[in-house]
């Protein structure tokens, strides 16, 4: 008999521990998934220590219940990593053990795929046979002549060509016989390999040797956009697998995986595997397994596809890496590229992080020389980058232009489709408008679980709560006053839409947002439908910004340059100029040359200048230089801690008393400490719980005392008032 330390599946602080079971199965090792008796329960585990003995008396010890698969789940590394995960994260280990298992397998869900084949006989004659069929039954003597020829075909596929009656017949007649296989659930079956070979031009080439070269772990390539990243990225993946290991590719949206994988597919085949949400729950499962088992080498994915169960990895490439995505925003709140850093160090893997835009935090270790920087500052071919014509709305206002199209963006897109080219028109709002204000007595319509103004949607003639996802009938009258003259602020994509429809009756419009990509391969239907110019024009939000490759994009309209200018988020100019880059670098990717118009309200805004001009460093040495003198990242870490209730006064009082109690811990530590302040969040109510924060920013990489901010804090958790932190939290709503 041996023993092993089991963690069960159980998300709460007061079982975070192992639990000790006995078992015979020689199969069970450790990584192994398990059911164990759990009090008067079975329930879900994982062993994460195998012993020959215990401290215990064995015969209180109970026995495992179950071995639920031979080859265990998770490796050596990816228990290392669970643990590490939930030590720095802050969450229990069934929380972080979570991240490595596709949910649908925890809960036992999903059943293998299971295909019928009809398989001929072996000692079938095909003479004989045909002879024994009556010269009516012309289907059945086909089918005998297709299996005679194929052995083994699916059933389903017979059916269809041949009739079920065929098929039953010669099975009657003992001629063939059925047989049930596994199969694979293949996700995006369909898609369509593209890409031709390239000849890697020089830069490629430097760069390729730069990242295979360097003594560094993580290299920073960074490369404007069209500058042949991605086929760099093919490269080292290629060179890794012929090592005999594998390679974890992430893009940052859903949306861009299809397209990643067909050039993936289309260089190495069933040995690339996707991993995201979007699957079906039977393709994420049989994916999942083709990567544990080494039939896939390859993984592509997003942020959740850096817990892949690949073994050896040899390189992690974050495309995009300055993209929010990167950092969860639910527990456990990781970073991805933290994750990565780990898995590098085990693996002793590469990292590389792509972008033409990077983060402040990233460049400036490319420029401290803790990562390898390597530049890719030219477009392939030369092509120039897209031309950027601003343009002032003050004044198309104050000329009588009340639309949000301005005219030169209307001749622009005028050319654009009497050339038979294609356009992309971006705005960062989804539904119909932003808000739904009564004129009479300006009240604006809000979403009564939290403190947000409802967005319009003209579809389902709905109003949506964007952060609890809330859903009212729009109204006809103000709930205030019962006016009837609702008046719409804000415009979003289907407004958009429908007024470029009027403006451009012949002219196919498609939209991209959350809202028309809610369907399992919703994503890419829409840009496989721009990519095969059955549409000229694409509508859509940020989901649009990013990779998209299409030939025959000329025009890029950004309807509303300043939108995340302007938000109290230090982080707001960045992000603008990233965006910005993001979505011109769409314009003019092939033969012709690409234009793109940007519309704003602060035409000498710094950061849209910059922009404009591709001038990044400027960007970044303006940016570094604000950070350091108001001690934001990466010169300090923001710690925030949430506090939320669904009684005020229990929040607040809350708040007041972590304050307090952290106070002393600010005083005795007071050069480590930049900022410390407790307020409202600035969204006050969410999900109906009120939310408060404290606010803190601590020197760079103290652990320590986040550990001690998290322990003072924590301690005032119950089932009335909730209490997470995040380090350096993407979004500060
Ligand atoms: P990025 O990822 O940097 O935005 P891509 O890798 O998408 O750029 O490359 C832009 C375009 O240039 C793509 O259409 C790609 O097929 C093409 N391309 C990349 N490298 C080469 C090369 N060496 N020779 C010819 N075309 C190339
Ligand atoms: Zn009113
Ligand atoms: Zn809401």
């Amino acid at each position: 008999m041996k023993f092993a330390n089991v963690i069960v599946d159980i998300n709460h602080s007061e079982i975070d521990k192992v639990f000790e079971y006995s078992f015979t199965d020689e199969n069970i090792n450790i990584g192994s998934r398990v059911i164990v008796p759990f009090g008067n329960k079975l329930i879900e585990g994982i062993v994460v220590a195998v012993k020959n003995t215990s401290d215990y008396d064995q015969s209180k010890i109970k026995p495992i219940y179950k071995l639920l698969e031979e080859i265990p789940a998770l490796t050596e590394e990816t228990l290392g990593l669970m643990e590490y995960i939930s030590k720095s994260c802050f969450v229990t280990k069934a929380s972080a053990l979570r991240l490595f298992l596709p949910s649908e397998m925890r809960k036992g869900k999903i059943k293998d795929f299971m295909v019928d084949f009809l398989v001929i006989k072996d000692d079938f004659n095909l003479e004989s046979g045909l002879l024994s069929i009556k010269s009516n039954a012309v289907k059945q003597k086909e089918l005998l002549v297709f299996l005679s020829e194929n052995k083994k075909y699916k059933i389903s596929e017979l059916n269809k060509e041949f009739g079920q009656s065929a098929v039953k017949g010669v099975i009657n007649k003992g001629f063939a016989y059925k047989i049930s296989e596994k199969m694979q659930r293949q996700p995006y079956k369909e898609l369509s390999s593209k890409g031709k070979s390239v000849t890697l031009t020089e830069k490629q080439v430097e760069a390729l040797n730069s990242i295979e070269n360097t003594n560094k772990t993580v290299s920073l390539l960074f490369g404007v956009t069209g500058s042949g990243k991605t086929e760099v990225y093919l490269n080292l993946i290629n060179n890794v697998i012929n090592k005999g290991k594998t390679a974890i590719m992430l893009v940052p949206e859903i949306a861009l995986t299809p397209q990643m994988l067909s050039q993936l597919r289309t260089r190495f085949g069933d040995n690339a595997a996707i991993l995201h949400s979007g699957l079906s729950a039977g393709e994420r499962f049989d994916e999942w397994w083709r990567i544990r088992n080494g039939e896939a080498q390859i993984v592509i994915g997003a942020r959740s596809a850096i817990f892949a169960p690949t073994s050896n990895v040899g390189i992690i490439i974050i495309d995009e890496e300055h993209d929010g995505s990167y950092f969860s925003e639910s527990n456990p709140r990781y970073s991805t590229l933290q994750v990565a850093l780990k898995r590098a160090e085990y693996n002793g893997a590469k990292i590389v992080l792509g972008s033409a835009t990077p983060s402040i935090e990233s460049f400036r270790k490319a420029v401290m020389k803790e990562y390898n920087l390597v530049r890719l500052p030219e477009r392939i071919n030369k092509r120039p980058l897209p031309e950027v014509e601003v343009i002032d709305m003050r004044s198309e206002v104050r000329r009588g232009n009340n639309s949000f199209v301005s005219s030169a963006l209307k001749t622009e897109l005028e050319n654009c489709l009497n050339n038979g080219n294609q356009a992309i028109i971006f705005l960062n709002q989804r539904g119909y408008s932003k808000t739904v204000i009564c004129t009479e007595c300006g009240k604006v319509q809000k979403c009564t679980e939290c403190d947000v103004s409802l967005t319009y949607h003209y579809e389902d003639n709905s109003l949506l709560c964007h952060y609890c996802g809330a859903k009212y009938k729009m109204i006809d009258s103000c709930t205030e006053c019962g006016s009837k003259f609702l008046r719409y602020g804000g415009t979003g994509t289907e407004k958009v839409v429908l007024e470029l429809n009027k403006m451009f009756p012949n002219a196919k419009i498609l939209r991209m947002d959350r809202d028309s990509t809610q369907t399992k391969e919703g994503h890419f239907e829409i840009l496989n439908k721009f990519s095969k110019q059955q549409a000229d024009i694409l509508v859509g939000t940020q989901m649009i910004a990013k990779g998209h490759d299409f030939p025959k994009v000329t025009l890029v309209g950004i309807l509303d340059a300043d939108m995340s200018l302007h938000f109290s988020d230090f982080r707001s100019a960045e992000r603008t100029f990233q965006l910005i880059t993001q979505v011109a670098g769409r314009s003019g990717r092939a033969d012709q040359k690409g234009k793109v118009i940007l519309q704003t309200y602060s035409p000498e805004n710094s950061v849209l200048r910059q922009a404009i001009n591709y001038d990044y460093e400027s960007l970044y040495r303006n940016e570094i230089s604000i950070r350091k003198a108001t001690a934001f990242p990466p010169y300090t870490d923001i710690v925030r801690l949430l506090i939320s209730s669904e009684k005020e006064e229990v929040a607040l009082e809350t708040t007041k008393q972590i304050y307090n109690e952290l106070n002393q811990l600010y005083l005795e530590n007071r050069e480590d400490f930049r900022f410390f302040g407790c307020m409202k969040a600035p969204i006050k109510r969410l999900q109906n719980k009120f939310r408060y924060q404290i606010l803190t920013r601590i020197t760079e990489d103290n652990f320590a005392l986040i550990e001690q901010i998290y322990n003072t804090s924590v301690k005032y958790q119950n089932k009335n008032v909730f209490i997470s932190l995040e380090l350096n939290p993407n979004n500060l709503s």
